[in-house]
This record gives structure tokens, sequence and C-alpha cells, in this order.
């Protein structure tokens, strides 16, 4: 052996093994798949396959499962690089909810979980240490597999108005720090979030009190500004306990929760009724089915985490009122006067903690598409007692997630947008947004679109299996046999 030999080439560890580990499992499953549609130009500009709008964990496996299909996507977002969804703008709550180990937008590939992406850096002991993931990991997380498996996200760029046009495009206007620009795609994915087919549900009792004495949960606000205040939280889901927790962290003077029900539910409907069968099965359901337990769920109320309560709970200065629906809210002197059948009760700041709706016409980049999105309202009746306005509001999705036309042929194109986010539940299931099944349904839109583009350029492809000419035999492999060892038949003419 030379005494000049070469220092071996070092063994990459921790998160570069990991990386080294993805790209040659990506490779061995030929992810990227192979470029297979015709590219389109328009007017001199290259058209998009697919245009997803938002850029958070649903647009992400959006545009992963696409590649896996071989169809490009290009992704916008509004928020800049990093910051998408809320988990590092407006969530406040110290972990998630979902159990550590579900493997959310890893789309079958082990190197690509939260959990290898974790151990890669902390180890194994860390990881069996680790009880819910913490909030800001979460995003951490997300950023790197964003950059690992390559996704093209174009950040800073809000989209301000989606239109479909009757020649199979759909124009997109983009507002970016720089001005403005105009995007062509085939086909769009709304990934537009929790939110992202209206906004907060803002209740009535609000209207006309002054701005700066309340917020909606979700609201990107400085809770330092609660220091020494009094404050009431309406709501006692799980963003009504951040809030909460929030204000009194930052020094509330105090707390009160305003709850409308007589107790918190206890058990988690939403996650007892996971299983690959509603996953897989839910979208096949008859109508009532699908709205029966839909509806139960959103009656029944999802119970916020137990780690999440007792974070409230935990400081001495805050109350939880039960039975405490608000009636009306008003300002006496420099208080807030909120009234509730047990009585009233004197803040300074309102939180109110009531959710989202969807309301097309809320946002001004869907302008073009309100008036003819088909809701459920228009497909299903439920019957008395299971009326829903979520459930009735919520878009009557096609198997690959298009929006369909309220009136047939009123707004051609409509059906090349593609409802990737949570308001899809009641069609497909909870597919599109939450962690537990994200790559489900990232893999039920990347096939249909897929399908949807094959058939549509149909004749493109199959004028290419004619012309396509590559010889898999090149004729010397045999020789013809001659007839000197054939018999003669006496049915042979
Ligand atoms: C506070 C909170 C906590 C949650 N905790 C959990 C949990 O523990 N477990 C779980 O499974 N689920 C949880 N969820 C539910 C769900 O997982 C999250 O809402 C998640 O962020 C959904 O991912 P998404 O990609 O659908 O949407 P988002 O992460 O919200 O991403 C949507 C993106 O769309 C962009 N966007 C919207 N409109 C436009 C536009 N016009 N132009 C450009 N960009 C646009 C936004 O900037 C945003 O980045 C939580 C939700 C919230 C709000």
């Amino acid at each position: 052996m030379s005494s000049t030999c070469t220092p071996p080439t070092p063994v990459p560890s921790g998160l570069a093994a990991l990386e080294q580990r993805l790209a040659q499992d990506l490779q061995y499953l030929g992810w990227p798949a192979k470029r297979w549609m015709p590219s389109r130009m328009h007017d001199g500009q290259a058209v998009l396959d697919v245009a997803i709008i938002g850029g958070g964990q649903a647009g992400l496996a959006a545009a992963v499962g696409l590649a896996q299909q071989g169809i490009d996507a290009v992704v916008f977002d509004r928020s800049p690089a990093g910051f998408e969804g809320p988990w590092a703008t407006t969530a406040r709550m110290e972990t998630l909810r979902s159990p550590k180990e579900l493997t959310g937008p890893a789309m079958g590939l082990p190197a690509l979980t939260f959990r290898a992406w974790f151990e890669a850096q902390f180890g194994i002991d860390a990881w069996a240490a680790l009880d819910k993931i913490p909030r800001l990991q979460w995003m951490d997380y997300l950023r790197w597999y964003r950059r690992v498996m390559g996704v093209t996200v174009r950040n800073d760029s809000s989209v301000a108005a989606i239109v479909p046009r009757p020649d199979g495009l759909v124009r997109l206007d983009i507002r970016h720090p720089g001005g403005s620009s105009t995007v062509l795609a085939r086909r769009v994915v709304l990934a537009t979030g929790r939110d992202g087919l209206g906004g907060a549900a803002i209740p009535a009792f609000v209207q006309g009190l002054p701005r700066e004495r309340w917020a909606h949960s979700s609201d990107a606000l400085d809770y330092a500004r609660l220091a020494g205040r009094r404050v009431a939280v309406v709501g006692a889901g799980s963003s009504s306990m951040d809030s909460a927790a929030t204000a009194l962290e930052k020094g509330a003077a105090s707390v009160d929760l305003l709850i409308r029900r007589a107790d918190l539910p206890r058990v988690n409907k939403g996650k007892g009724a996971g299983s690959p069968g509603l996953t897989q099965g839910h979208y096949d359901l008859p109508d009532a089915d699908k709205w029966r337990i839909r509806h139960y769920i959103n009656q029944v109320q999802v119970p916020p985490p137990r780690g999440s309560t007792l974070r409230v709970s935990a400081f001495p200065n805050v109350r939880f009122n039960f039975g405490c629906a608000v009636q009306a809210v008003r300002m006496q002197g420099d208080s807030l006067a909120i009234d509730t059948p047990r009585g009233r009760f004197d803040a300074d700041f309102l939180v109110v903690a009531t959710g989202f709706r969807i309301d097309w016409f809320s946002r001004p980049e869907f302008a073009a598409i309100a008036p003819h999105v088909r809701a459920w309202g228009q497909r299903y009746t439920p019957p008395a007692g299971e009326e829903d306005t979520e459930l009735t509001d919520s878009p009557d999705l096609g198997p690959a997630f298009e929006l369909q036309e309220k009136t047939p042929g009123e707004c051609p194109g409509l059906d090349r947008i593609h409802c990737f986010c949570y308001p899809a539940a009641l069609s497909h299931g909870t597919v599109s947004g939450d962690i537990p099944a994200i790559s489900d349904g990232a893999r039920r839109l990347a096939g249909g679109i897929a399908s949807l583009f094959y058939r549509e350029d149909f004749e493109q492809h199959f004028a290419q299996v004619l012309d396509y000419s590559e010889p898999e035999l090149l004729g010397d492999e045999w020789v013809p046999a001659g007839t000197d060892h054939i018999a003669p038949s006496p049915i042979t003419p």
C-alpha cells in the first residue's frame, strides 16, 4: 500500500446523507417522470401545464405528485419564501395536534418523511423523546421538503385574478413587488388553504366596534399589545386556546373565554373517522352519507388539544365561562361591554376565534368565477335537522377536484380549475389540506389531471403512436424457415 494514498471520500452523515438517500430513491423510482405532454405556446408565450396557487403543504404535495406523473407545475404564493401557510405567521400553538408519526406530504417516500428529516439531524433518541412536532419545526421541514423535491415556487406572487377562457387556457394575473404579469396555464390548482375559498368568519356582533378593539384569531396581531389588558376570547376550539395562551403569556391582565356550550367536547370525532376506507371511499359514497358524516363532525365539534388547554389553564388569571354565547358587544366608556345569557363581561380587547367560511365573492381573485361555481346547495337538500352552512357552500367537485358550472355552458373552462384545499372535504373527504391524508389527495389530484390531459390531447398522442418508429427488432434476429421439413397436409391447398 502506498504511503501517499488519497484520503477516503468522507461518508456524508446527517441531513446530507438523507438527501443522498432520497436522491437515490427518486432515481430508482424515475421521479420526476419523463415529460410526455405536448408543449404549448400562445402568442409567443409558453403555456404552463399546471399553475398551483398556494405553496403550503397542499401545493407542495400537489407539485410533487404531478412531477411523479411527468407533468410540470409552477407554484405561486403571495408569501415570502419559507413563510407559506399559517405555521410561521398566524398560528400560535406550541406544537402540531397531529401525531408525530404521520407521514403527511411524504408521498410514500420514507426518506422524505418528517421522521427521517428529524432523526437525520437530532438522532433516534431525540425522536423517541419528542412528544408532538413543534410548530416552527414543521415549517422548517416544509422548507426542506420544497428544496429537496425541487418544487418551482414563485414567492411574493399574489394571484389577483383567475380567468378561465373558452380556448382551453386559464389566465392568471399576478402581482409581485416588481409589478404585475400574466400567466397562461392549461389547468390551475387552488391550494389556497383552510380559508382558501373565503376568509375568516366574522360574527355580526363586532360590526361597529372600533377595529383596534378586536381581532380574528387568524389575524396577524402582535399580542404584546395586549399586555395589561382585559381580554375576552370567543370560542373554545384550538385557535381560541392558542389566542388565549398567547395573550396570557404576553402579560394580559385577564382572559375570559366566552364559550357558547355548556361543556367542552372531549372526543375528536374527525380523528376517529380517519381510515383508508374514508380516504379512498368518501368520494364514492351516496350524497346523504357524505353529508351525514361531515355534518356530524361539524356539529359535535373538535375539542381543543389537551396540551393547548393546559397551556391556558396554567394561568391563574383565565376564566372558562360556559353558556356564554355572545349576544351583543358595545363600547361603554373605554370598555367593551359584552352581553351574554349569563350576564355582562367587560373587556379591553376581543378576539373572535370563530373559524373560517366559504365566500367566493369576498376574494377579488375569484371575481370571474364566483357566480358560476356549483356548490353543494345546488346538489343536495339535507333532511331537516342536518342543515349546515359550511356544507351548503362547499364546492361540488368532480373526481379530479375540478370545479363544475352552476349552469352548464355559462363559464367554459371552469372545470380547468381544481380545488385542492380544505373546502373539498365534503366531496372528497379530508385529503386536501390536513396532514394525515394529504399525500393520498395529491396522488388523486395528479392522477386525475394526467388522465384529463391525456384525453384532451388524445389526437396528438395517437398521431405520435402512428409516427413512432423506433425498432426493437432489427429483422436480423431470425432466418425464415423453408418448407423442406414440413410434411404435406391433406387440407393444404
Ligand atoms: C392554526 C392552525 C393549526 C393547524 N394545525 C394542524 C395540525 O396540527 N394538523 C393538521 O393536520 N392540520 C392542522 N391545520 C390544518 C391544515 O393542516 C393547515 O391549515 C395547513 O396549513 C393546510 O395546508 P394548505 O397547503 O392547504 O394551506 P396553507 O398552508 O394555508 O397554504 C395556502 C397558501 O396559499 C397562499 N395563497 C392563498 N391565496 C393566494 C393568492 N391569491 N395568491 C397567492 N398565494 C395565495 C397563501 O399565501 C398560503 O401560503 C391547522 C390549521 C391552522 C390554521
